[in-house]
């Protein structure tokens, strides 16, 4: 089995913070219980109140977990449309790992379909294999 991936060559990246992956149709950003604890603490706010205000719970693989809930229209509860995203540092880590996710690597095909709808993947900073396959294994969506 060749273990080279397609992309050992490097990938480039550099978010053009347009924000089109924290907007539109409403999805699933799922998020982890210590995801959920520093962001608790982080907004003052009672466990129970943060889970009513900014989550939802889904179905993932026969598992209820958690995800970020959407305001009507289908942005990201923490998108604040002219400032980003409100909670940057304390992100899920789905959103740190953009666009090296495992899924996305998988093939060419699928980074290209995926860099369609993100303008900063195939341009900008320079990324190499080691980083983004250590990134894929951890995304945050297994
Ligand atoms: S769609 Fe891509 S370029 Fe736009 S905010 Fe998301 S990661 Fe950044
Ligand atoms: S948490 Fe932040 S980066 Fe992640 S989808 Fe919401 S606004 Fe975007």
């Amino acid at each position: 089995m060749n273990a080279t991936p397609w992309y050992a060559e490097g990938l480039r990246f550099s978010c053009t913070q347009c924000g089109k992956c924290c907007t539109g149709e409403p999805g699933f950003t799922w998020i982890s219980e210590a995801e959920i604890d520093a962001l608790v603490l982080h907004l003052g706010l009672e466990r129970a109140e943060f889970l009513k205000r900014y989550t939802k719970t889904a179905w993932r693989e026969g598992e209820q977990r958690k995800s970020l809930s959407e305001k009507p229209g289908g942005d990201c509860v923490f998108f604040k449309r002219g400032i980003g995203c409100t909670v940057y540092g304390l992100r899920p880590k789905q959103c740190k790992t953009w666009p090296f996710w495992g899924r996305l690597l998988a093939s060419k095909t699928d980074w290209e379909a995926a860099a369609r709808d993100c303008p900063g993947m195939d341009r900008g900073a320079m990324h190499d294999a080691e980083t983004m396959s250590a990134m894929a294994a951890d995304d945050g969506l297994a």
